[in-house]
């Protein structure tokens, strides 16, 4: 028997790696210097610190260091992608395009953005959860500013066509951003070979510290520029300011050197112990399978319960397995998950359904338990 509870909710955070927590813990002690403190050794051994951390954040991206800004996570990236875009380009135009199954804080960002005067469309998906890439094609106008299209969706593992979509926003001379936090550190991401112009990173979404992430800002071909959100002390090249989170920027960039040789071989594991759990749940009456079958993170599955609510199965399992209904960012409130309504679920789908999310601590005895205490429910 496992130990309990069982964590199953790898998409909503993740522990901290072990070797992670080492090599951040000094820098929170003996090691406290400010990176903008230039004149003396405290302060520049947390800047080489954090520049060794920028390089290792950008190989795993293959992006140049010089194209990594610090932020507290993806949601803040997320904002100064779009905002900043949104702020520097105005002369360009004002349109931004982007999909239903967005992270709230892609979609909350751009209605404040329609407050400020900018114009958003969100385009449909299919019930795969697959963007229709030739309504991306007609929606781009000649004020298009920006294309956002998340890498990985946070609660079906779908992964976007981001190639195809950075081939239409180039072709149009329009800006690609995507939200990485799903995918960076668990799939390979490419910003070269993948067309992307800005990427969203959260480290706590792949064994790194909660409060730290990045934003990649491409420099050649185009070269983007950013309004900042935070303004101050100029850091980050004034494009965000404040002192740096060096324990978090050290645990980020520990957990992309970690992810860099590791994500594959876990993927591999963790698609096994994922498609046996799918099997299982699947044969109990009236379940369904949700998201791209073919194109789609390793480790997580989204299984609705026919005419069960899920907030009822996780109140008799909550304290033994840790699961989430839809994403954790909403689960505050009782509302379906606009990502499943976007892909076509019914209400009564959408609230039957649970996210399983795996990650590279999960065992295959810990996901035949939840197996067994699944199928021992009283589910109709
Ligand atoms: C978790 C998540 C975010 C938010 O990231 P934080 O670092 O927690 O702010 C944004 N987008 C997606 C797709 C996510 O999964």
């Amino acid at each position: 028997m496992p130990a309990l509870p069982i964590y199953m909710d790898y998409n909503a955070t993740t522990p901290c790696d072990p070797r992670v927590i080492e090599a951040l813990v000094p820098w929170l002690g003996t090691h406290f210097g400010n990176p903008a403190s230039r004149a003396h050794a405290f302060g520049w051994e947390a800047a080489a610190a954090v520049d060794l951390a920028r390089e290792q954040v950008a190989q795993l991206i293959g992006a140049e260091a010089s194209e990594i800004v610090f932020t507290s996570g993806a949601t803040e990236s997320n904002n100064l992608a779009l905002k900043g875009v949104f702020e520097k380009y105005y002369q360009k135009g004002k349109h931004i395009v982007t999909f239903a199954t967005e992270h709230k804080a892609v979609l909350d960002t751009c209605r404040h953005i329609e407050k400020l005067g900018g114009e958003i469309t969100v385009l449909p998906v299919d019930k795969e959860g697959r963007p229709d890439l030739e309504e991306l094609e007609k929606a781009i106008r000649p004020d298009t500013i920006l294309v956002a299209a998340m890498y990985a969706n946070n609660e079906t593992g779908v992964i976007t066509p981001v190639k195809e979509i950075s081939e239409i926003a180039r072709r149009h001379n329009v800006l690609f951003f995507s939200d990485g936090a799903q995918a960076v550190g668990k799939t390979p991401v490419n910003v070269n070979t993948d067309g992307i112009d800005l990427l969203s990173v959260s480290a706590h979404k792949f064994y790194g510290p909660k409060g730290a992430g990045a934003l990649y800002v491409r420099r050649r071909g185009p070269r983007v520029s950013l309004a900042p959100l935070i303004d101050g002390g100029g850091h980050e090249k004034g494009i965000r300011s404040g002192t740096l989170n060096v324990p978090g920027i050290v645990g980020l960039g520990k957990a992309c050197v970690i992810a860099r040789e590791e994500m594959e071989q876990d993927a591999v594991r963790l698609a096994t112990l994922r498609d046996y759990l799918e099997e299982q749940l699947l044969l109990l009456p009236d379940t369904k399978r949700h998201g791209d079958k073919n194109h789609r993170l390793a480790h997580t599955a989204h299984i609705s319960f026919g005419n069960t609510n899920a907030a009822s199965i996780l109140q008799q399992i909550g304290k033994e397995i840790a699961l989430s209904t839809g994403s954790a960012c909403s689960s505050a409130d009782p509302e379906p998950s606009h990502v499943l309504l976007a892909m076509g679920l019914s209400k009564t789908e959408a609230v039957s359904s649970l996210r399983f999310s795996l990650g590279k601590y999960t065992t295959k005895e810990e996901v035949e338990y939840v197996v067994r205490v699944l199928k021992g429910l009283s589910i109709k």
